[in-house]
């Protein structure tokens, strides 16, 4: 739980509270003025994050990084979150990602120079719902591949230097490629932005050339090693969605109890109370499983099945606070760059990235139905 934690961890706690309140929160207050603009915040937020240590937290320790474990990253993006900037995306180093583990030259190549900060990546999983067939890696005679097809929905594929891409190679199974995003045939089919604000493309590959050392694994790793990704992204955006609950009920808290156009204060109503009392106990039982998994995780446990569970509730809990924060704030709150109604549009997202919430549900069932796994 997040009261019982090691004396190390709560001054992380205190350590990320500080940032937030001397870093974060200016820089936030200096690019809604628009006295500054959203790249120059990123530097400046990323040089005082490597500064304080917490950068490289996500960062292996073969790289010097401190990889730190599931439950100070819990701690971190709690914290972080908690202070509802948006600017704790820069806070953290880039992470291995697929690449964890991977050989040379992929590692000189792409990891080195991610982890550095040197080279951007795409993840490349989702494909469109028109697709003819699968993309597709077809080996050439002299151990290349040459891939065709389609992938809908790359977040910031745009500015990536290289695309981790699954692909099927036929006969063999998926498989993970790291293809140079200037590789030639490899085209933009459309740039898009989603409700939260983010930005992606969708890419088309027309008999891309790629060498055989870029494949991740071997043929039939491919999917285990994408979906393994996408599980280590889920308990972090639930401990992100427990700390942006935790500032609407703050946000929500100071309204309730300033004055009212009725003369009355809004928190002395019945009705008012019971929605409020509604947000603390969603938020409180997020937060308690979020805190729990990450232990599970720390104590080398497999947390596969409770990290989903967290995703899942965390971030449906998060909606649903935001939803009624706004029901109790009233119109103001729907006034286009309200907190609450970007926060609103961001929690919708997270419903869906990184897993929707009923494939996870359904990856519950068969986790325990079928493979026996999970704890309660
Ligand atoms: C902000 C954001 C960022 C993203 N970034 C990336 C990225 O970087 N790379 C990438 O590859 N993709 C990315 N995606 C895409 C995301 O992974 C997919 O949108 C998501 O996996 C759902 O897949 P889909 O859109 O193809 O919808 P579908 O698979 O068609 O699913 C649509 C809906 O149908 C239901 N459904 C689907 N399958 C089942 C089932 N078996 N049983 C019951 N219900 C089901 C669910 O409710 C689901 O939400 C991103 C999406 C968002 C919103």
């Amino acid at each position: 739980m997040p009261e019982s934690l090691p004396p190390d961890l709560v001054a992380l706690r205190e350590c990320c509270e500080r940032f937030a309140r001397d870093v974060l929160m200016p820089r936030q207050a200096a690019l809604a003025a628009g006295q500054v603009d959203e790249a120059t915040v990123r530097v400046a937020v990323t040089q005082a994050a490597r500064e304080t240590g917490v950068f490289a937290m996500t960062q292996p320790k073969s790289f010097g990084g401190r990889e730190a474990g599931p439950l100070a990253l819990t701690v971190a993006r709690d914290t972080l979150a908690g202070y509802n900037t948006g600017l704790d995306a820069y806070v953290f180093g880039p992470g291995p990602g697929v690449l964890a583990g991977c050989d040379e030259p992929l590692r000189s190549l792409y990891l080195h120079p991610l982890l550095a900060g040197e080279k951007r990546s795409g993840f490349a999983f989702t494909e469109p719902d028109d697709a003819e067939h699968f993309t597709r890696a077809v080996p050439t005679a002299d151990g290349a591949f040459l891939v065709s097809g389609r992938k809908s929905y790359v977040t910031r594929g745009g500015d990536a230097d290289f695309i981790n891409t699954l692909v099927d190679v036929p006969g063999q199974g998926r498989a993970l490629l790291v293809i140079d995003a200037c590789s030639p045939g490899l085209s933009i089919e459309r740039r898009f932005e989603t409700l939260d604000g983010s930005h992606h493309v969708a890419f088309r590959f027309d008999a891309v050339r790629v060498p055989g050392d870029r494949m991740i694994g071997r043929p039939g790793e491919g999917l285990p090693r994408a979906l393994g990704q996408i599980g280590d992204t889920r308990l972090a955006i639930a401990a992100r969605a427990v700390g942006l609950s935790r500032w609407t009920i703050d946000f929500t808290r100071a309204h309730l109890q300033s004055p009212h156009h009725s003369g009355t204060s809004l928190s002395a109503r019945e009705g008012v109370r019971l929605r409020y009392a509604d947000m603390r106990i969603r938020t409180f039982a997020a937060r308690s499983m979020v805190y729990r998994t990450a232990r599970l995780g720390e104590a080398g446990a497999n947390a596969i099945n409770e990290g989903s569970a967290c995703k899942v509730y965390a971030t449906e809990t998060l909606g649903e606070v935001v939803d009624s924060a706004i029901q109790l704030v009233g119109g103001k709150a729907l006034t286009v760059g309200h907190p609450l109604e970007r926060l609103y549009r961001q929690a919708r997202a997270l419903r869906t990235a990184e897993g929707a919430s009923d494939v996870l549900r359904l990856s519950l069932a068969r986790g325990d139905l079928d493979l026996g796994k999970g704890v309660l």
